[in-house]
C-alpha cells in the first residue's frame, strides 16, 4: 500500500481527493494527520508555480511523495479573474452572499455568464523534482447562488451539460466531472502506468 501526502487543509477538497483514490491501493493522508496546518507562502504567479510550492513545501517537511492543488475559477465578466487569487478574492467581501451578488451582477452587466474552474495538482518525489497535472471544467455563472453542498464558488457554477450548480450535486456527480478530477485522474494514469 502507497502513501501520498495531500498536502492541503482545505478539508472539502481533502474529501473529493480521497474519493478519487478510494479504489486504488493508495492511501492519501493530510497535514492534519500529522497535526499540522502550517502552509508555505503561494507567492507564484499560476495555479502551477503555487501547486508546485505546496507540493515541494509538504516533501521537505515529510519526506514522502507529495501532492498539492491550486486552483480557482476563472469569469469572463471579470477579464478571466480572480484565477489564482480566488480565495482573497471571496474574503475581500463581508460574506459568501455579497461575493456571489457582486460576481451575478458583473455578469448581468456584461451579458456573459462564462466561466471555468482550473485546477493544478504538483507531484514532488524527489527533492525539487516535481511532475504537473491540468484539469479546467467549463461553465456558466447562474443567476442565482444555488444549493449548499460542495464548497468556494460551487453555488454559483453550473457546468457545461447540467442545469444545477455544483452547491447542487453530490461529490460523486462532482468527481465525475470537476477541474480537480480531471487533473488527478491524470495523476493516478501516471502512477500506476
Ligand atoms: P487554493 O487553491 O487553496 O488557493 O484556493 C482556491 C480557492 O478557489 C478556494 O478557496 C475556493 O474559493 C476556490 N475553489 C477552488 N476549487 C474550487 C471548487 O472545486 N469549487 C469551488 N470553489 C473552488
Amino acid at each position: 500500500m502507497k502513501k501520498i501526502l495531500f498536502y492541503s487543509n482545505n478539508n472539502s477538497k481533502i474529501k473529493e481527493v480521497k474519493r478519487l483514490f478510494n479504489k486504488y491501493k493508495i492511501t492519501i493522508l493530510s497535514p492534519q494527520d500529522f497535526n499540522i496546518n502550517d502552509e508555505p507562502n503561494e507567492n507564484g504567479k499560476s495555479f502551477a508555480e503555487n501547486a508546485k510550492i505546496k507540493s515541494d513545501y509538504g516533501f521537505k517537511k515529510f519526506k514522502i511523495p507529495c501532492i498539492s492543488d491550486d486552483s480557482g475559477i476563472c469569469i469572463e465578466a471579470l477579464n478571466w479573474k480572480p484565477g489564482i487569487n480566488s480565495k482573497l478574492f471571496l474574503l475581500n467581501f463581508k460574506n459568501k452572499r455579497q461575493c456571489f451578488e457582486k460576481i451575478i451582477e458583473i455578469a448581468q452587466k456584461k451579458s456573459t455568464r462564462k466561466a471555468y474552474f482550473k485546477t493544478s495538482i504538483s507531484f514532488t518525489f524527489e527533492n525539487d523534482y516535481n511532475v504537473i497535472f491540468e484539469g479546467k471544467s467549463q461553465g456558466l455563472i447562474s443567476t442565482k447562488p444555488m444549493g449548499k453542498k460542495g464548497f468556494g464558488y460551487d453555488p454559483i457554477f453550473i457546468p457545461n451539460g447540467y442545469n444545477k450548480t455544483l452547491g447542487q450535486l453530490s461529490i460523486t456527480t462532482k468527481n465525475k466531472i470537476s477541474h480537480r478530477s480531471i487533473a488527478i485522474n491524470k495523476l493516478i494514469d501516471f502512477l500506476i502506468n
